[in-house]
């Protein structure tokens, strides 16, 4: 039926029916829109109804929609849950030049920086409300990478002397600490490697959760393995009761770390590209839906008190997976430096407005079922946020 017709006969329906117009006219729905269309064609007739009212009154109830999110503050009540600060968690990447500020080129507006150079950039954050960053090692001083990694927790190195310096003066500070070798290996693989070049997972698994309980020791509140070897989750719980620390140190595992293209930029950041190889036989194939629910119930299993699905726009499903695997345990979720620069890109490009996509890409990973996310966009959430 075309729009012209289905108004004459609405017309002509309503012309035998009682006079129901209360004269509202304050919804700007497109409903009100036909109807005051359908209004005019109808003046002349002894008295007239909208097509809203008469759907409404006669149709089936439970197709009104519309005064659900009406009004801004309605639309956000229809999420299950809103964005906000406590959520967010910062990427910091700190080098082992001190005094290094140095803009990332592939990842927009974020700087490697040295460790003077943190509690500057910090403090006006912190002011604003943000609540947590997860930091990443990058040596850069030459030699300082071998077969073992040994640098990763090195007591001079920049990430536990920044635990330090984070914990004395930023004590409300919830300081997270990525747990890996790579950044830190001379080949750059997360793990030890044998002599054919493949992952040792058991010198692996035994070597990272000595970094973790490094960093544990030093003051993070929370250590997060990255590398994707089999067994550390237990590993590092096993050293943190042993230890008797298990108690004060979450564990946050990334149960869920897909390989893929969207790491770019961070390997620009933290200097980890893989000399040879590349990281699939670890990080999971993106199509791997059944080995990232496997991965996610083994961890929490082992003892993860935190599962971090990575990356996350391009992995919503696993998102909503690990929240019904994990119902009971909070779901973070990594939005990655390609990800991130993506948006930067588009919005460039003029395609979407920047803040736009960042609330709506964000919005996506919290409906998929997060309730934490690691974001580059922390510094502009904080004064958005605010307002
Ligand atoms: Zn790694």
């Amino acid at each position: 039926m075309s729009f012209s017709s289905l108004v004459q006969d609405l017309s002509l329906r309503d012309s035998n029916a009682p006079r129901r117009n209360r004269g509202d006219a304050s919804n700007a729905s497109t409903i009100n829109d036909n109807a005051s269309r359908i209004s005019h064609l109808s003046r002349g007739m002894s008295y007239a109804s909208t097509a809203a009212t008469s759907v409404s009154i006669s149709g089936d109830l439970s197709s009104q929609l519309h005064s659900g999110y009406s009004h801004p503050l309605a639309r956000s009540w229809q999420a299950e849950r809103q964005l906000t600060k406590s959520m967010l968690i910062y990427p910091l990447f700190i080098s082992d030049q001190d005094d290094e500020e140095v803009l990332i080129p592939s990842l927009p507006n974020q700087y490697r920086r040295g460790i003077n150079r943190l509690v500057p950039f910090l403090e006006p954050l912190v002011r604003k409300g943000l609540q947590s960053v997860i930091l990443f090692g990058v040596p850069l001083a030459p030699g300082v990478k071998d077969a073992l990694g040994t640098a990763a927790d090195d007591p001079e190195g920049p990430v536990i002397k920044s635990i330090r310096l984070l914990r004395e003066r930023f004590p409300q500070l919830y300081i997270c600490a990525d747990v890996c070798l790579c950044e830190y290996t001379s080949h750059g693989h997360c793990g030890i490697l044998r002599e054919d070049g493949t992952l040792n997972n058991h010198l692996s698994v035994d070597r990272i959760s000595d970094v973790a309980m490094a960093y544990a020791n030093a003051g993070a509140h929370c250590v997060a393995p990255s590398d994707m070897n089999d067994g550390r989750i237990r590993a590092i719980k096993l050293k943190l009761i042993e230890e008797g620390i298990s108690h004060q140190v979450m564990l946050m595992s990334y149960a869920a770390k897909f390989s893929g293209c969207l790491y770019g930029p961070f390997r620009d950041a933290a200097g980890s590209q893989p000399s040879f190889g590349d990281r699939r036989c670890y990080q999971l194939p993106p199509g791997g839906r059944g080995l990232a629910r496997r991965a996610i119930i083994r961890d929490i299993n082992e003892g993860a008190d935190v599962i971090m699905v990575k990356p996350a726009g391009q992995y919503l499903d696993i998102i909503s997976d690990a929240k019904e695997l994990g119902k009971d345990l909070p779901i973070a979720a990594y939005q990655v430096s390609g990800e991130f620069a993506m948006i930067h890109a588009g919005a460039k490009a003029g395609v979407f407005d920047l803040k736009a996509m960042a609330f709506e890409s964000h919005e996506g990973i919290l409906r998929a079922g997060a309730t934490i996310v690691v974001s580059y966009f922390v510094p502009e959430f904080l004064d958005w946020l605010s307002v």
